[in-house]
């Protein structure tokens, strides 16, 4: 299912259901939408959040990392915690299995549950296009979180700081791939009240991943963000919003991904100052590629010039052997009206007939359409007169 998530592109539920754990959970996007969706998809929610629905077998086509046929960044289980407990081995291994076919994605895994992780995955391998993480609300809940995490295998390592509940402290990354910040939002609108994130546990964190090399995803103030002009207020969540001026994108170094992991969905685009859409240069052929945001522009007036310029350069294509290239000019002979060549054998203006004797000739051999005939007449009619007054 597309997400609007910063730091992926898609998110994928093969189970849904959990149950809260800790502060990080009290605004749980996953029980809210569970409890809306129940209403319209109950097969794939169950009675109460807490209870668990094992949807990889119905999954539909668009819901299916298989069909995906372009490499994305994977949020798994986005409804859920693959590790909640009411999950059974054998669901989590369906998942990890169904993973495992689908190397050209790659998949984030985030737990609050990180004791069962390290449990199950030392009696299964770990695929090699998942990065495990866990999430780091806070002190008490998320260091230890952190700690268990980074005895887990050997691939990429990610901690989701989001919601960010308080200053981390002596907080040090080594061993970690990856971090992704964010603050406490409230969904769609609801009411409640939410901890305002500081900008200064922002920039320590970023000082911190800076020093231990760290990836630094920063995703999101949450309901309540620091205005410069009247201080705190509560807006409308953004994505990937600037931090002192500049925007944080960032994703972990996985070589096995290629290069694209610069280009993350939203990094490309936020390295861009705003309403700038990149358009990649080429070569000119005969029709112009115009590529821009219907909202930001009224493309009739792009089309109109394109079209100009099409017809420019066809004339100029045309009339290439009269560019004077010393000078840089066109040499154009316009030739007038009175002296322009008329179709050979006919004079101009003249009639198609200037007879009724040659009209009456083409109607035998059959040259006059059936029913033209009297228009032809009127013709030499008109003809005559003209030739007479
Ligand atoms: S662990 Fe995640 S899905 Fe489960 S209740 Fe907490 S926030 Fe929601």
């Amino acid at each position: 299912m597309a997400t609007k998530i910063s730091w992926a592109e898609d998110s994928w539920n093969p189970l849904t259901g959990c149950k809260k754990v800790s502060p990080g959970c009290r605004h749980c996007y996953a029980s809210w939408q569970h409890n809306r969706m129940h209403a319209n998809f109950p097969h794939l929610y169950g009675p109460k959040f807490e209870d668990v629905s094992f949807n990889l077998d119905h999954l539909s086509k668009g819901n299916d990392p298989l069909h995906w046929k372009t490499p994305k960044i994977v949020f798994v289980c986005s409804m859920s915690d693959l590790f909640y407990e009411k999950h059974t081995s054998k669901q989590i291994e369906a998942v990890l299995k169904h993973i495992e076919k689908t190397q050209w994605h790659r998949y984030v895994v985030l737990t609050k549950r990180p004791e069962r992780m390290r449990d199950f995955f030392k009696n299964c391998p770990i695929p090699s296009n998942v990065w495990l993480g866990v999430t780091c609300e806070d002190r008490k809940h998320g260091i230890p979180r952190v700690e268990i995490l980074k005895t887990i295998g050997t691939g990429i390592k990610c901690v989701s700081m989001e919601p960010l509940l308080e200053d981390l402290g002596d907080t040090r990354l080594k061993g970690i791939d990856w971090i992704m910040v964010g603050g406490e939002r409230v969904c769609n609108g609801r009411q409640g009240s939410t901890t305002a994130l500081k900008p200064a546990w922002v920039r320590k964190l970023l000082r911190v991943a800076r020093k231990d090399g760290v990836a630094f995803h920063f995703k999101q103030w949450g309901s309540q963000h620091p205005d410069p002009d009247i201080g705190w207020t509560r807006n409308v969540v953004k994505e990937n919003p600037p931090l002192d001026g500049k925007v944080y994108a960032e994703f972990p170094n996985d070589p096995s991904f290629g290069g694209r992991l610069t280009m993350g969905k939203h990094a490309s685009k936020q390295a861009l100052p705003q309403n700038v859409v990149p358009m990649k240069w080429k070569e000119p052929t005969d029709h112009f590629n115009v590529r821009m945001p219907a909202q930001h522009l009224d493309t009739g007036p792009l089309r109109q010039l394109a079209n100009a310029l099409i017809r420019v350069s066809d004339w100029v294509r045309e009339h290439a052997d009269r560019l004077d290239d010393d000078n840089n000019t066109v040499v154009v002979h316009e030739v007038p009206i009175s002296e322009r060549r008329p179709t050979p054998g006919r004079r101009v203006g003249s009639p198609r007939f200037e007879s009724y004797a040659e009209l009456d000739a083409a109607i035998a051999r059959g040259e006059v359409k059936p029913g033209s005939e009297a228009a032809y007449r009127a013709n030499v009619t008109r003809y005559l007169k003209t030739q007479r007054g």
